[in-house]
């Protein structure tokens, strides 16, 4: 209330005391809008600048005095006229995140559009407060761009993933890890894992191991569910925080037990294969080693019944009696071949040194009289000592040099045995300048009683070859064949180095 003893406040303000006071406050004000870093400017009805810091200057790429006194629209041509206007008739607007377009790319602002009122209140201009977040805004971006990342990752991952605090409380999982609780994931965020189900001591004692700092893989992890036991790879670690704290635990988990069952599966079916294999052999041993017996006998006779009787008989009854001799010596080949086949048995092998170039020594030995007569050339690298069973290498060795003298073309036959070392292994090479072999018949060449050629051009039985793979296999290794009409063929085969130098087969199950 006016005290009427008190002077009128005109006279007051008008004291020197009153007006320096004034300035101070100006200048106090100044030097405090001058150093904001908020941008202010002070716009007047007609939208033209009258007050401007340097800080909304900068904001414009200019200095204030550039700016007073010249329309906003000069200034900044994206400026929004209706907004002006409406501002001019007394409405406050708040543009937190304001994206504009500049050369150098797009900046976010701040921004604040005021009316400006004068003592009377009434609007003479607008008043715009700015700042810039750009930084903090392309930071924002950002990280949502790495979170959508994440996010794409973390959905389409086919593994069951989930953060559990220190009490075991599941702080994010995916859909896949609800699966398998068969709950819905935000039934189970919040909620101590140990009260929506069992767990056994021992998984306890897993979540136990990894917050204390462990990081434990298990690649067949057997869990029992109500419903069944199921298998798991699953992957446990510790979670920290920013500041390398324990906070809980990871984990990350495949369900393999459609895996796992078809390879118990497969395993039965497998060793029941072995099992009756084994049989089928004991049973061909048995067959062909009882047969021996009947078929000398009868060899025997008809070889007296031919030297006694020949030409007394007839023509006819002279054709029929070389018939059964001849039937009987391939029989007889059969046979042999058949128990020495069967002889080499299946599995694995008790090894030792096998010197190569001893087996090879004999076995151009045994094979003398072909080479003799076919005039072969056999050259060879110098042989390695292999770990192996040594009748069963000479059994290998034997079968593809005398294929490669048998199956020799019109000249005398070339054969070169090679060998290199490799990565664990022996790569063998029995090559030969013979008439060669149709690629469609690579694979069939290795099964039994399979042949290409007529009996009549190249007598045999059919079994070296797969007697071959069968004693590559026993050693743990490969056999393959590469030929070409007419140019020869060679016979490639692995041995492994060392008894712990298996051949690396491709791994085909992933481990994630
Ligand atoms: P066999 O020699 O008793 O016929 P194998 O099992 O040793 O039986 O060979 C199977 C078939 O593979 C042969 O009949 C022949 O057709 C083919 N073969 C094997 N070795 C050679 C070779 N070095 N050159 C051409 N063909 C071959």
């Amino acid at each position: 209330m006016a005290n009427d003893n008190e002077m009128p406040e005109s006279d007051a303000a008008a004291t020197p005391e009153a007006i320096a006071e004034l300035r101070r406050q100006v200048a106090a004000l100044q030097a405090v809008v001058d150093n904001m870093t908020v941008g202010i400017a002070i716009l007047d009805s007609d939208l033209a600048f009258s007050w401007v810091n340097p800080t909304m200057a900068a904001l414009f790429e200019k200095e204030p005095e550039h700016m007073v006194g010249k329309n906003v629209f000069e200034i900044w041509p994206y400026a929004e006229e209706p907004l002006y206007l409406l501002v001019l008739k007394g409405e406050a607007f708040d543009f937190p995140e304001l994206r504009r377009p500049y050369p150098t790319g797009d900046r976010w602002f701040d921004t604040h559009y005021r009316p400006y009122r004068d003592e009377s209140g009434a609007v003479v201009g607008v008043v715009v407060i700015a700042s810039e977040i750009t930084e903090r805004k392309l930071l924002e971006l950002e990280l949502q761009q790495q979170t959508a990342q994440l996010r794409a990752v973390v959905d389409n991952v086919p593994s069951a993933l989930a953060i559990f605090d220190k009490e075991m409380t599941v702080r994010w999982e995916n859909d896949l890890q609800a699966a398998i609780f068969g709950l819905p994931a935000d039934q189970m965020i919040g909620k101590v894992i140990y009260d929506l189900q069992d767990f056994s001591e021992e998984r306890r004692e897993i979540h136990r191991r990894a917050m204390r700092g462990e990081s434990l893989d298990f690649l067949d992890h057997k869990v029992e569910f109500p419903e069944g036991e199921r298998h798991f790879e699953a992957f446990y670690r510790p979670y920290r925080d920013r500041n390398g704290e324990i906070i809980g635990i990871i984990v990350v988990g495949n369900d393999i037990t459609k895996r796992r069952q078809a390879e118990i599966a497969l395993d039965q079916r497998s060793e029941e294969l072995a099992r009756s294999n084994a049989e089928l052999e004991q049973f061909a041993y048995v067959a062909s080693h009882d047969l021996q017996e009947p078929l000398r006998m009868v060899s025997s006779f008809v070889e007296i019944l031919a030297a006694d009787h020949k030409g007394k008989l007839g023509e006819e009854a002279d054709k029929h009696i070389g018939f059964i001799l001849d039937g009987s010596s391939r029989m007889k080949a059969l046979i042999d071949d058949l128990l020495a086949y069967s002889r080499v048995g299946t599995g694995e092998v008790t090894k030792s040194p096998v010197d190569c170039e001893e087996v090879l020594v004999h076995v151009t030995q045994d094979l003398g009289a072909v080479i003799e007569e076919s005039a072969a050339k056999i050259i060879h690298d110098p042989l390695p000592v292999v770990p192996g069973d040594p009748t069963q290498l000479g059994q290998l060795f034997q079968n593809l040099v005398s294929n490669a003298l048998k199956f020799r073309g019109e000249t005398p036959p070339h054969i070169y045995i090679s060998v290199e070392e490799r990565a664990g292994e022996w790569l063998f090479q029995v090559q030969d300048d013979g008439i060669g072999i149709e690629p469609r018949h690579f694979e069939r060449i290795f099964q039994m009683f399979q042949r290409v050629h007529h009996r009549s051009e190249y007598p045999g039985t059919g079994i070296g070859l797969a007697m071959c793979k069968k004693i590559v296999d026993n050693h743990g290794g490969r056999i393959w064949i590469e030929s070409e009409i007419g140019k020869g063929t060679t016979f490639f085969f692995c041995l492994p180095k060392t008894e712990n130098d298996v051949p690396e087969v491709a791994e085909s199950r992933p481990v994630f």
